[in-house]
C-alpha cells in the first residue's frame, strides 16, 4: 500500500470513530475470515442487574442477598456492582466483611457476620465439593432466558442460585448482519455459562460459540479458531481480553472498555459500537483493494 492510500483511510477511519493504532491494521483487516468477540461489555452493556434469587430451603431470602452483597462489595467484576445495587435497592444493610478474595473467572469468597460466604459460577461450587443439581431445572430455565445464573454457599451450605442479565447494546444487532454481509463467521467467546452463552448467541444469529473460557484460555481459544478459520479478529474491552487482543491477526478493543485491553490493541472502537469492526474492514477493503 502507499503511504498515501494509507494515509486517506485512517482519516476515513478517524471520520468513522475507528483509530487505528497500527498502520498495519489497516491493510491487514481485509484479510479477515472471522471475528471473534467477548459477550460482556463487547456484545452487551456490560452493566448487568439481578433478576432472579431463589433460595435453598431453610435459607432466608433477605438474609442471603444481605451477605451475598457483602461478599461482593470489594470485587470489581460487573457482577459485583449488580448484586451490590439490589441489596440497596431492598433497602437491605449490607453488613462488613473480612477475608475477601477474588478467584479470577470463579468468583469471590468472605466472611461476613462470622459466616463464610462464596459466590460465583457452578464450576466454583463444584469446586468446593458442592452439587448444585437441586437448582437444575432454574439453572437451565435462566440459562434459556440468557440470563446468567450464579450459586451461593453459606457457609459450605448451598444457600441460593441468583440470576444475573446484562442487556445487548442497540448496536450490537446490525453489526452483527454487517459483518454477515460481509461473508464473516462471528465467534462469541465468553467466560459465562455455556447455555446463557448459547440463548443469547441465537438471539443474534451467531455462528459459533465457545463458552466458560477461563481468562487464561481466550488466547488458547484465538489460537484454535486461527488454526480452523484463518485470519481472526478478535474484538474485546476487557483487562482478560488483554492477551487474546495481541494475539489475533487484528486486536480491536471498544474504546469504552478498559485502558490495559485499548493499549494491547491495534485498533480502537471509540463510539464503543461494534459497529465500527463491519466500518473498519469495509475501510481495509476499499482502501487496500486495489493493493496486493
Ligand atoms: P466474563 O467477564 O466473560 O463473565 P470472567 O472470567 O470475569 O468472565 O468470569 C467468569 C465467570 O466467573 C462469571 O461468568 C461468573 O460466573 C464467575 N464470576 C467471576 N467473578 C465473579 C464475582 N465477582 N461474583 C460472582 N461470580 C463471579
Ligand atoms: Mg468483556
Amino acid at each position: 500500500a502507499t503511504p498515501t492510500s494509507i494515509m486517506v483511510g485512517t482519516g476515513r477511519g478517524a471520520e468513522l470513530g475507528v483509530l487505528f493504532r497500527q498502520g498495519e491494521a489497516l491493510q491487514l483487516l481485509k484479510h479477515t475470515q472471522a471475528v471473534a468477540v467477548d459477550k460482556t461489555g463487547t456484545l452487551t452493556e456490560g452493566h448487568p442487574a439481578l433478576t432472579d434469587l431463589e433460595v435453598a430451603e431453610g435459607f432466608d431470602r433477605a438474609q442471603v442477598l444481605a451477605l451475598t452483597a457483602a461478599a461482593e462489595s470489594r470485587s470489581e467484576h460487573p457482577i459485583a456492582r449488580a448484586i451490590v445495587q439490589a441489596a440497596e435497592h431492598e433497602q437491605l444493610t449490607v453488613p462488613a466483611l473480612s477475608d475477601f478474595a477474588s478467584i479470577t473467572g470463579m468468583g469471590v469468597r468472605a466472611t461476613a457476620l462470622g459466616q463464610r460466604v462464596e459466590v460465583g459460577a457452578d464450576r466454583f461450587m463444584h469446586a468446593l465439593g458442592l452439587d448444585v443439581a437441586r437448582f437444575a431445572p432454574t439453572a437451565a430455565r435462566l440459562g434459556s432466558e440468557g440470563k446468567s445464573p450464579l450459586y451461593v454457599a453459606v457457609d459450605g451450605q448451598l444457600a441460593a442460585i441468583i440470576a444475573v442479565a446484562d442487556p445487548i447494546k442497540p448496536s450490537t444487532p446490525g453489526a452483527i448482519a454487517a459483518l454477515h454481509a460481509l461473508g464473516l463467521k462471528v465467534i462469541m467467546i465468553t467466560g459465562d455459562n455455556a447455555r446463557t452463552a448459547q440463548a443469547i448467541a441465537a438471539r443474534l444469529g451467531i455462528d459459533e460459540v465457545v463458552a466458560e473460557v477461563l481468562p487464561e484460555g481466550k488466547v488458547t481459544t484465538l489460537q484454535q479458531l486461527q488454526a480452523t478459520h484463518g485470519h481472526v479478529a478478535f474484538v474485546g474491552d476487557g483487562i482478560n481480553d488483554a492477551p487474546a487482543l495481541a494475539a489475533a491477526d487484528v486486536g480491536i478493543a471498544i474504546g469504552t472498555g478498559t485502558d490495559v485491553a485499548v493499549e494491547a490493541a491495534d485498533v480502537v472502537l471509540m463510539s464503543g459500537s461494534l459497529q465500527g469492526v463491519p466500518n473498519a474492514i469495509a475501510l481495509s477493503k476499499a482502501t487496500m483493494g486495489n493493493i496486493r
